[in-house]
């Protein structure tokens, strides 16, 4: 067996030299989305007993499938949230990896576990959570989320033994997140909508009407309010306050979904919208988002991280040396074992730039969707269907169906001027534009908008 030095240093500059050069380009290719036939017929079977070796195998990346992946960090990928991350948190991941550092555990990997959880307390920082707030990285909002509702559910069921066999309620709104009814769903737990306002926004009002609406049982029975700072199709903000409040009445968990707009925490102009996010007993917020991080990484932060603790550690005889310790190990705070360090390139990068910079460039993106926003409230066949709160645009085209919005949605991409996808608003087709890349330019924006 010689995978391990076979061609080491051939494929190291093979791969240096690639990665110099992506890393240079700007903007990098937008790139397609390629349909299977295609790529069997251009990559074939990869897999092979003998090997192709590394110069055929990086041509096959090279020619064929990096150009099938779309360049989610080009400024004029606008759909569904970009990714934006910065040279040096990429640079760093490949550290991540060339070290081999296991990110589970604190005997394993102290210095790493010391320097994502100086990440993670910056988060908290900004949320304002209390000294002893804390969690890890998960490789999503999905799992971050996961994590949040299933230590809410130890932590109601730990009141009364009775409740072992009982499903307990969570209180959300018809908008929040998909990965939260996934959530529900693996934890065989009910949930309660509240309903939404114009903006998809769960209001104070709201809230108080699905209280009003609980019978004295099903109070008794919610374990959790999930509020969603930063809804992903609108960007708007719930009211965290009134939220925080609701969870407050019932004796509830308060989770945040964060994943988005958590990062908006360090703008200057819109931290007024997370008031309450400090009540939080989790908190979701992905720095693959909107906080320049390469995929994947994702927060969970937890008010009293001894309750996850106790819903997430793993007992057997051979991580006794682990488990029957005070030592702070990563793997005790989600459902994970083995990890990635992957907050490491997050914190290299926070390190490297200061907290500052990050400021500076979520208030460019901001800056960047303000003004993308006058020049479709400026235009007379588009329409803003709901006004930003953050860096979300959800608009129409006036007189298309949803044949057009597509048509020229996939037009646009052929002409690899920009990736813009419709969403649904209320049944209608519509246009949205997300803008989390600051090297993102207003005429970006305009290059992205239909005639
Ligand atoms: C993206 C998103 C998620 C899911 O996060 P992943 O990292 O894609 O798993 C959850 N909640 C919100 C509000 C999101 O925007």
């Amino acid at each position: 067996m010689h995978v391990h030095d076979q061609q080491a240093h051939d494929l190291m500059e093979l791969v240096f030299a690639f990665t110099a050069e992506r890393m240079a380009m700007d903007p990098p290719p937008l790139d397609f989305s390629v349909p299977f036939a295609e790529l069997q017929a251009q990559a074939g079977q990869t897999i092979t007993a003998e090997g192709l070796g590394g110069t055929e195998v990086m041509r096959l990346f090279e020619e064929v499938l990096g150009p099938a992946c779309l360049s989610i960090d080009h400024p004029r990928y606008l759909s569904f949230i970009p990714a934006a991350p910065t040279e040096a948190a990429t640079l760093f991941d490949l550290i991540v990896s060339a070290t081999s550092i296991y990110g589970g555990s604190w005997l394993e990997g102290s210095g790493s576990v010391y320097a994502e959880n100086q990440t993670l307390r910056w988060l908290a920082d900004l949320a304002g959570l209390p000294d002893g707030a804390g969690g890890t990285f998960v490789s999503g909002g999905s799992i971050a989320n996961l994590s949040a509702l299933a230590v809410a559910r130890t932590v109601w069921r730990d009141v009364d033994p009775a409740r072992e066999e009982r499903r307990p309620l969570v209180l959300l709104s018809s908008a929040a997140h998909s990965s939260n009814a996934a959530a529900l769903a693996l934890l065989d737990l009910r949930s309660q909508p509240v309903e939404v306002d114009g903006a998809d926004r769960m209001t104070a009002a709201a809230l108080r009407t699905a209280l009003d609406s609980l019978t004295d049982a099903e109070r008794e029975s919610v374990c959790a309010v999930v509020a969603t700072a930063g809804l992903t199709n609108t960007g708007t903000v719930d009211d965290l306050s009134a939220a925080a409040e609701a969870a407050a009445e019932l004796g509830a968990w308060f989770h945040v979904d964060g994943a988005y707009g958590g990062a908006a925490l360090c703008s200057t102009t819109r931290r007024h919208l997370f008031a309450g996010i400090e009540r939080a007993d989790s908190l979701t917020i992905d720095p693959h988002k909107w906080l320049f991080a390469p995929y994947d990484c994702a927060a969970i932060l937890y008010r009293e991280p001894r309750l996850a603790k106790r819903t997430f550690t793993q007992h057997a005889g051979y991580l006794d040396v682990l488990t029957e310790t005070d030592d702070w190990s990563p793997s005790d705070y989600a459902p994970h074992l083995s990890r990635r360090a992957r907050g490491l390139p997050t914190w290299f990068s926070l390190a490297v730039h200061g907290t500052d910079a990050y400021r500076d460039a979520i208030d460019i993106t901001i800056a960047t969707t303000e003004a993308a926003t006058e020049v479709i409230r400026a235009t007379d066949h588009l329409e803003l269907v709901t006004e930003p709160e953050l860096s979300v645009i959800v608009f129409r085209r006036t007189g298309w169906d949803r044949d057009q919005y597509w048509a020229w949605s996939e037009q646009l991409l052929a002409d690899q001027i920009g990736f813009v996808v419709p969403t649904t608003w209320r049944g209608e087709t519509v246009l949205r534009l997300c803008i989390t890349n600051p090297r993102t330019t207003l005429d970006d924006v305009r290059a992205c908008l239909p005639d």
